[in-house]
């Protein structure tokens, strides 16, 4: 299996996971255009559509891609009304599994209601959407603290090889916050010293691993729901 990262619109991912038989899936196509690009080039077979959230910015690309190559749309099932013309309505816990497609949906509200991780097991990947970024988390636009506490516990559970694919690249910005309130963290030091290499040379910073993540992003390091509302409180002003 293969991940490719695919950048849209101003600063969103969309990810292509490929098969051995050029099957593919596309996570969150924000846009259209650059995933189109992206499978006739490599002559792909653009069979899903995985959608960890129904935000513009991770579904915007759904419609024109389904048209183009009849892919069936994926999403949490209380998002039946929102992701428009999904196919496949998934439950929390449950194991989707097409061609050599396996993957684990773990519900995770707070940024949206119906938010989900696609966890890749056999291949120790996950897609976290607009839950958990790289030094960062998202906002809660629907949930309440407690709701993305809870989800960050679920990812944290995850052994620490897994890849985490995001929705965004925010990590120069997360890394900042983290710093201001962790200066004496010697793994994000370091985790910095990378992530600034990796954007002077114009890469993403992603994927990054929840053992990173563990020992770096202050929100999942926040012991408690009272230290991790206060820490959501600051980085909404940051
Ligand atoms: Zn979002
Ligand atoms: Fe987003």
């Amino acid at each position: 299996m293969k991940t490719e990262i695919i950048k849209c619109l101003q600063d969103n991912y969309s990810y292509l996971i490929i098969d051995s038989k050029k099957n593919a899936c596309v996570v969150d196509p924000g846009e259209a255009e650059p995933v189109i690009k992206f499978v006739e080039k490599n002559n792909l077979k653009l069979k899903y559509i995985l959608n960890t959230h129904h935000h513009f910015d991770h579904i915007g690309g759904n419609s024109e891609i389904k048209k183009k190559y009849g892919s069936k749309i994926l999403g949490y099932k209380d998002d039946k009304d929102r992701i428009l013309g999904i196919d496949i309505l998934l439950n929390d816990n449950e194991i989707w599994k097409s061609d050599e497609f396996e993957a684990k949906i773990i519900h995770i509200p707070g940024h949206t209601s119906g938010h989900i991780c696609f966890y890749f097991f056999n291949d120790q990947i996950a897609f976290t959407g607009d839950t958990l970024f790289s030094l960062g988390c998202g906002r809660i636009f629907e949930g309440t603290y407690r709701d993305m506490f809870n989800s960050l516990e679920k990812l944290k559970q995850l052994p620490g090889i897994t890849r985490v694919y995001c929705g965004h690249e925010y990590t120069y910005n997360n890394s900042l916050f983290c710093l201001e309130y962790d200066r004496e963290n010697l793994d994000l030091k370091n985790k910095i010293f990378k992530i600034k290499d990796n954007l002077q040379n114009n890469k993403p910073t992603i994927p990054t691993t929840i053992k990173d993540e563990l020992a770096c992003n202050i929100f999942l390091r926040a012991k408690t729901l009272e230290e991790f509302s206060k820490l959501r409180d600051l980085k909404d002003n940051f």
